[in-house]
């Protein structure tokens, strides 16, 4: 089975096979544990991007668990 990707315990994007830190969050931990992947092309217009307080598109994990 593949490694799920790691996924910022801040922002919840998921983030690319290079990436173990998130840009815009240095400093918050990542986590491969995590559910729920959702798609946001538009954070203006979407609901769950705005209970997320996501406002740039991007794909990105309702949830992530941080041991
Ligand atoms: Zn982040």
């Amino acid at each position: 089975m593949p490694k799920n990707p790691f996924a910022c315990s801040e922002c919840h994007l998921i983030l690319p096979d290079d990436l173990d830190q998130c840009n815009r969050h240095p400093s918050a931990p990542v986590s491969s544990d995590w559910n729920g992947y959702v798609i946001v092309m538009d954070p203006t217009r979407s609901e769950i991007a705005e209970r997320l307080e996501i406002d740039i598109p991007g794909n990105y994990a309702l949830k992530v668990n941080i041991r």
